[in-house]
């Protein structure tokens, strides 16, 4: 069993760092949240007094952060920021990031690990908090072949699967073409159920016929964004996430960057970032899942004549 450091036990990394303790992993864990580290500790985490002391005695770091700036300043350290990670760890150790970050910030952090004297990976994951609750996350590694086998024992402890993606930044590169689909198919279930609507379809009959036909997707069968079909789907659940429609924006944004980067002419994928941003900022901090964008599309369609 490795001696594993956690930083961030948020909504995420609290749980993942409950299922390493439980897998039986000596876990040490810190936050910059107090409350986070009060859960954490009723989970069997030890608590460190910052994150450099955190990492100081271990085999393996792992992060799970809100975003590449954050891994980036954890990393090399920052004013105003308990950081510092690569200098306060043991030459040698391997540096897991689970966070969604930019690819460009994941290579220049697993670029960094390494001029320090680390072996590093990015491993962000899908499934939501109750994937990490329930430990059924889908990694998507980026790693260096050497240091998948380390890794991979670990991530298992939190996983339903666990997927090579290629090089550093390959975990991050799937994860955001992923969620590019994602955006936009549940953009367009949508549209289909509020034209359906106005064609005088039911949500049942328009989802018995896409469901066994070519609009088959998930963000149909398994997230329908109406009530009713899909029992789970938080549609029933008055929107409550599930997925956060900040974190859609947020992903979104990120397969933007990389699209620019990449010069890729994607325009649906485009759309869907504009429509998750502008959707995001007029929740002004509610949390409501991002199948509710249904709601948006139907208050923007002109009135029934
Ligand atoms: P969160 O805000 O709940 O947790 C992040 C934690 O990091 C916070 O507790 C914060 O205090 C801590 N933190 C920030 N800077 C720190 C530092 N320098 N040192 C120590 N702790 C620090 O966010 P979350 O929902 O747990 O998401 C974490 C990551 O996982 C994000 O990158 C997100 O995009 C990704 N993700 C989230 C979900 C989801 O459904 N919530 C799903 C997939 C991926």
């Amino acid at each position: 069993m490795s001696a594993v450091a956690f930083v961030g036990l948020g909504n995420m990394g609290g749980p993942m760092a409950a299922n390493l303790v439980a897998a039986g992993h000596e876990v040490v864990g810190f936050d910059l949240v107090p409350d986070a580290l009060t859960r954490a500790e009723r989970s069997g985490v030890r608590v460190a007094s910052s994150a450099a002391d955190a990492v100081s005695g271990v085999d393996v770091v792992i992060t799970m952060l809100p975003g590449g700036r954050h891994l980036l300043d954890a990393y090399r350290g920052a004013e105003g920021v308990d950081g510092g990670l690569l200098a306060a760890a043991r030459p040698g150790t391997l540096f897991v990031d689970c966070s969604t970050v930019d690819v460009a910030d994941a290579r220049a952090a697993n670029a960094s690990a390494v001029e320090a004297g680390h072996r590093a990976v990015d491993a962000p994951v899908s499934g939501g908090v109750s994937g990490a609750e329930a430990g059924t996350l889908t990694f998507m590694v980026g790693a260096e072949a050497d240091d998948l086998p380390v890794a991979e024992p670990l991530l298992s402890a939190m996983a339903g699967r666990v997927v090579h993606c290629g090089g550093p930044g390959g975990g991050q590169a799937a994860k955001i073409c992923n969620n590019m689909v994602l955006g936009a198919s549940m953009l367009a279930v949508s549209e289909a159920f509020v034209l359906g609507e106005r064609l005088g379809l039911t949500h049942q009959a328009l989802f018995d016929v896409m469901s066994t036909a070519s609009g088959q997707c998930w963000s149909l069968t398994t997230y329908c964004p109406v009530p009713g079909p899909v029992p789970t789907s938080p549609a029933n659940n008055d929107y409550k996430p599930g997925f956060a429609a900040r974190l859609m924006a947020k992903d979104l944004g990120l397969a933007m960057s990389a699209l620019e980067q990449t010069g890729v002419d994607a325009r649906i994928g485009g759309r869907a970032a504009e429509v998750y941003r502008a959707f995001a900022d007029a929740l002004d901090g509610e949390p409501r899942d991002f199948s509710a964008i249904v709601e948006t599309v139907r208050e923007r369609s002109r009135p029934e004549a």
